[in-house]
């Protein structure tokens, strides 16, 4: 027996329909990325969302059709994705931080028609136009006063004032494609993640939940985090859904941009990569400056450093909580959320759990399991392979990249591999690719890393397995340094001691000018073993003239 509830489809045009009828009034405010700050509302984005759709629909784009945007976070870019959206097309989101040939793979393996574009990326758009032939019409999204010499591009603005806000929207299956965003591709070609209307309604509503984002319409947010990164973590969604102010920071996201839009939007939450909150944290230190809106931060895309969560705690009050997830989740997965029993605990003993990843909420299910496919113990020790399911986990790549990406049960294989303890806590232990292998055990590279980070001199630190003969791999340790600081080997393993394991104690230490950073923040591990590929650990040198 079906049950008799009405059949309203999960499409994302409704949300910003909720917004405009019930928040129409609500601000957003963006960095232009022709300088001043801009303010609009609910109501205007809805309005000139959907003269964009038309706009679309008479240059030929029909649904399905894939329409990129290559775009910093600001209220233009809402605009395009609802626009895009709201008519069944595909709104194709493009990481600008890629190489020039990986963006050119993309966009023609996705045959995006149309790309949206900020000033910023005219150069490298007209120097790749070649390659580019199922592009028929790039829109610069800005006025005609600050075009640019693209030659044939359209104007964002006159492409508003020339359409009706008379535009129907939805009417489609919920299943249908909304978003197309390819993960940063470690290994071999990026693979293309196909978010329908349905899979991103559910993100917004799971993602909006107290114990997840916990936004609402009192918050004021700022998503640091790109839409163009795995969406923004949906924020573009769900804060038109609850009703919050957006704070959009164009391309602007160095500390001292971040901490002006803060405090003069009165910004109460914001998300963004650990690298982010790092900046802002220097920044804060070296300017005597002040949080004084801010309440939660969600940091997420790696590892939150241990000194990150104690600097905004102690020194500024506010609350970090952090979150896991990745492109094929939408994103978010897990958020280290206190449950009642961890609540009950000391300060000291909560930040235990608070620097694991987390724990899922409804609609994600997870699983360890070894190589052989046996379920894992809630031990919070034992690691394995980290296995995701659920109503926005993708269930294939576009055009079937990569064939069967499910199991017979069909969870996604994240790559991760991590523990998950008795509260349901799971914690990254690393990529599967770069857990280090010693002496047929692992060691964390993350763990460490974390916890070298905390040491005052670091800027940041990586580490990665290098050969070794007598245990495959041990770890090294490199360290980039805070300006005008000089390190030694000695006191950063000492800093070490006592904190991880003795076996885990990295072999050496190196100080370096630059720890590269890949297309979404993250610490670019394969770039740095290319690095360090002729380096030797002093313990092997010795090994081998023994
Ligand atoms: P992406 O699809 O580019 O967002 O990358 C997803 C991957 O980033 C995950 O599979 C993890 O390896 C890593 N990641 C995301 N969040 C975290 C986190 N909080 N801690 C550690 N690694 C993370």
């Amino acid at each position: 027996m079906l049950g008799l509830m009405q059949n309203w489809p999960l499409t994302v045009d409704k949300i910003i329909d909720h917004a405009n009828h019930w928040h129409g009034s609500r601000e957003v405010v963006s960095r232009s990325i022709e300088g001043p700050i801009v303010r609009t509302t609910y109501a205007r984005i809805h309005d000139r969302a959907k003269r964009l759709s038309n706009a679309l629909k008479g240059l030929g784009i029909q649904a399905g059709d894939r329409v990129a945007t290559l775009a910093w976070n600001t209220g233009r870019h809402i605009e395009a994705w609802y626009g895009i959206m709201g008519i069944g097309a595909v709104c194709h989101t493009l990481n600008p931080r890629l190489f020039a040939e990986q963006l050119c793979y993309i966009i023609n393996h996705a045959e995006d028609q149309v790309i949206f574009t900020d000033l910023t990326f005219l150069p490298i758009l007209i120097e790749n136009r070649a390659k580019l032939p199922t592009v028929k019409h790039f829109i610069v999204m800005t006025d005609e006063g600050h075009m640019g010499g693209f030659p044939g591009a359209l104007c964002f603005e006159t492409l508003i004032d020339q359409n009706s806000a008379d535009c129907a929207w939805g009417g489609f299956d919920e299943n249908t494609a909304a978003g197309l965003c390819y993960t940063s591709g470690t290994t071999g070609h990026p693979k293309g993640v196909l978010y329908s209307h349905r899979s991103n309604f559910l993100h917004t509503l799971v993602t909006m939940g107290v114990d997840v984002l916990g936004i609402s319409a009192r918050d004021t947010v700022l998503p640091v985090v790109p839409m163009f990164h795995a969406n923004a973590w949906g924020l573009a969604l769900s804060g038109p859904a609850a009703g919050s102010k957006l704070v959009m920071p164009g391309q602007k996201l160095d500390g001292a941009s971040v901490h002006e839009l803060l405090e003069t939007e009165g910004v109460t939450f914001s998300a963004a990569v650990p690298t982010v909150w790092q900046m802002l944290l220097t920044h804060l230190r070296q300017t005597n400056g002040t949080l004084s809106t801010l309440k939660r931060v969600v940091i997420g895309g790696s590892a939150v450093p241990e000194a990150i969560v104690r600097g905004f705690r102690d020194e500024y009050g506010v609350d970090v909580t952090h979150a896991w997830g990745m492109t094929e989740t939408s994103p978010l997965g897990t958020q280290a959320t206190p449950n009642a029993a961890i609540a009950a605990m000391g300060e000291e003993e909560q930040l235990r759990y608070k620097l694991k990843q987390g724990r899922p909420p409804i609609a994600i299910e997870l699983k360890l399991q070894d190589d052989a496919g046996v379920e894992l113990p809630h031990d919070g020790t034992t690691f394995g392979k980290l296995k995701v399911r659920g109503p926005f986990v993708a269930g294939a790549y576009f055009r079937g990249d990569g064939g069967q990406i499910l199991d017979d049960a069909g969870f996604f294989d994240t790559g991760d591999v991590a523990t998950l303890d008795e509260h349901g806590f799971m914690q990254i232990t690393d990529r599967a690719k770069d857990v280090i292998k010693s002496g047929g055990e692992w060691i964390s590279s993350i763990e460490i890393e974390n916890i070298a980070m905390g040491h005052p001199k670091a800027e940041l630190a990586a580490v990665i397995g290098v050969l070794h003969p007598k245990w495959d791999e041990r770890p090294l340790l490199l360290v980039k340094l805070k300006a005008g600081e000089q390190g030694t080997k000695d006191e950063f393993l000492a800093f070490l001691e006592g904190k991880i394991a003795k076996w885990w104690t990295p072999d050496d230490v190196v100080f370096v000018d630059d720890i590269p950073l890949g297309a979404t923040g993250k610490i670019d591990k394969k770039l740095i073993r290319d690095r360090m590929k002729d380096y030797v650990l002093p313990t092997a040198k010795a090994k081998a003239t023994a």
